[in-house]
């Protein structure tokens, strides 16, 4: 029986979801593009997975443009923003220091452009408040990017807030919204930005797939050039299936009405049963900072993670330490280090899904707290 608490790296595909990518395959191999039936039948489908993708937003279909991931759909929103920018306007960009790397190695990319770059460090909660971005923003700024839910602390930054503050001043609000995972609601008119990036995989889809929602009447400019799919702005024969899983996800993240309380109640019952029975354990951010349901970012003072990660896989129960992303490159995570975390501090991440159950967390707290004692017996036994 193993224990999957890696929900902000990737989550299990449903298996209707599954179903619906291999029939779309097999059946509706026809390009949308084609004129004739199977064309017809693949373009009804593709603009079928819009609606549905866009209803989980409360956006139009027409503002929808497919991308290959979350990672593309910041990137085009970044960079097609920056890229279509007047130049008179100026190339001044405004960030968080929290931000995926999807986001940060763009604002990397305008650096190396001649961009400013700018970016705006968390609170002690881990939050990026409207008044530090409206601190950071000049005359020339022209876009300010900032997450919705950080992916490795599950903090929620004050989106709406932060529009509101920029209202009246030209400048393009890019919003990072993955981690919502379809359990924060995303209502992109009451957001007040401009383009959203969103990640099928992260809501029970299929990898290799996100979305850019992008306001209408704003424009961007297209990474690359191509066959026009995607009102020009992304190129590529469309993958359909993926599309249609997208669709699918996004129709039963939708009808889950009552997943982020549930999710939120036994992501509770998680942090009490760890930190109640493990004081040296400590939360990454304040419990009661406003977050993201299904993330869970825990502090091991004195302790390595990566030793803590491998005895709760020996125990069957599967986490991340911070970022999965990050974890590749082995350097310490820009998050932990936004918030001051010292180095010889590890930091584990467990994040939960609309498929979590209560067993899954007290299995999960058990399994914790004996890992723990292990590696800190470890690790006082070579002192
Ligand atoms: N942004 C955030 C906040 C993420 O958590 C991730 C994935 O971990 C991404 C962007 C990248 O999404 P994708 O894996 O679809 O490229």
């Amino acid at each position: 029986m193993t224990t999957y608490l890696d929900n902000a790296a990737t989550t299990q595909p449903l298996p209707e979801v599954t179903e619906a990518v291999a029939r779309a395959m097999r059946d509706n191999y026809g390009n949308p593009s084609s004129l004739h039936g199977l064309g017809a039948a693949a373009s009804r489908a593709l603009a079928r997975a819009r609606e549905e993708v866009a209803a989980l937003v409360r956006a139009e279909p027409d503002e929808i443009i497919f991308t290959g991931s979350g990672t593309e759909a910041n990137a085009l929103g970044l960079l097609g923003a920056a890229r279509s920018a007047s130049a008179a306007r100026g190339r001044h960009l405004v960030t968080s220091s929290i931000e995926h790397a999807a986001v940060h190695q763009s604002a990397h990319k305008l650096a190396a452009e001649g961009w400013q770059v700018q970016e705006v460090a968390p609170s002690k909660e881990g939050c990026i408040s409207a008044e530090a971005v409206l601190a950071a923003v000049r005359p020339d700024t022209a876009i300010v990017a900032v997450m919705l839910a950080n992916n490795e602390i599950g903090t929620l930054q004050p989106v709406a807030e932060i529009a509101r503050a920029l209202r009246g001043r030209k400048i393009h609000l890019h919003v990072d919204a993955v981690q919502f995972a379809g359990l924060v609601p995303v209502d992109v008119r009451t957001k007040g930005a401009d383009s959203i990036a969103i990640s099928a995989h992260k809501l029970h889809g299929p990898k290799g797939i996100g979305a850019l929602w992008l306001r209408r009447g704003k424009t961007l400019t297209a990474l690359y050039g191509g066959g026009g799919q995607e009102r020009d702005l992304r190129s590529g024969t469309e993958n359909l299936p993926a599309c249609v899983g997208f669709g699918l996800a996004a129709s039963l993240a939708r009808a889950d009405r009552a997943a982020h309380d549930r999710v939120a109640k036994l992501r509770d019952q998680l942090e009490a049963l760890v930190f109640e029975g493990f004081p040296q354990l400590r939360p990454a951010v304040p419990l009661s900072a406003p977050r993201a349901p299904h993330i869970s970012g825990i502090l091991m003072p004195g302790l390595p993670a990566e030793p803590v990660l491998h005895a709760l896989e020996a125990r069957s129960v599967f986490a991340s330490q911070g970022a999965a992303c990050s974890s590749h490159a082995r350097e310490p995570s820009r998050v932990m280090q936004a918030l001051g975390v010292p180095a010889s501090t590890g930091s584990l991440r467990l994040s939960l899904s609309r498929l979590t159950t209560t067993e899954d967390v007290t299995r999960a707290a058990s399994a914790l707290a004996a890992s723990v004692s292990e590696i800190a017996r470890a690790v006082s036994g070579t002192r």
